[in-house]
């Protein structure tokens, strides 16, 4: 599976491209906030040939969605999110609206689609994880490419930090939970690729997070 990371709006999100090698993709947290930031994700895409199957989205907080409406109209597909994320959607359009940004409703968009704890996303030879993991806000999911060994943590854990628990839905005792008894259930070696910053490991994170 190839993996190419885009950092998106002024929140700097990290949006992730994957694919394999029949051309079949998906995309996590499409983040693009402006014509220009589209432009770089779809025509990557395009010269790439990738044939986009999921839009993925890891929680709902509108700088990991601020793509979202733009990507489903472009490639006529739903948005995927966990059953307990779609009901705070319009939440997060709402928090956008009161922070200053210019954040459209998600009218008229192919409607969502959703997943579970366990379920398996596939695209192409490729096949993707669902862990639930809440803490950082309700309806917060990881990814994990057991072949690649690879989980997108989305805002759960960070490079030498964790997820921010002061949101709404947020709960400081449920993402610790979130980390011990699902992340940390990963080999070592697995490369963690967070909603932002820069990429580590969950043995770089087990042995050296200074907030676990
Ligand atoms: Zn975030």
């Amino acid at each position: 599976m190839q993996i190419k990371v885009f950092s998106f709006n002024p929140l700097g999100v990290n949006t992730y491209l994957l694919w394999d090698e029949t051309g079949d993709g998906a995309l996590i947290d499409v983040g693009c906030s402006s014509g220009q930031e589209f432009e770089a994700l779809f025509s990557f895409i395009e010269r790439e040939n990738i044939q986009i199957r999921h839009l993925l989205v890891t929680h709902p907080h509108f700088d990991h969605i601020y793509g979202a409406k733009g990507s489903m109209l472009h490639f006529g597909l739903p948005l995927e999110m966990h059953e307990k994320a779609v009901s705070l959607i319009g939440d997060a359009v709402e928090a956008a609206r009161m922070w200053g940004f210019d954040f459209d409703d998600f009218e008229g968009v192919p409607s969502n689609k959703t997943f579970v704890e366990g379920d398996i996303i596939e695209f192409g030879t490729s096949q993707l994880e669902v862990l639930y993991t809440p803490g950082h806000c309700e309806g917060s999911v990881c990814f994990v490419s057991h072949s690649d060994k690879t989980v997108f943590s989305g805002d759960v854990l960070f490079r030498e930090s964790i997820g921010r628990t002061d949101f709404p839905t947020g709960d400081y005792d449920l993402l610790r939970d979130s980390i011990y008894n699902k992340l940390f259930t990963l080999e070592d070696c697995y490369t963690v690729r967070s909603g932002h910053g820069g990429r580590t490991t969950i043995g770089h994170e087990r042995y050296n997070n200074p907030l676990l």
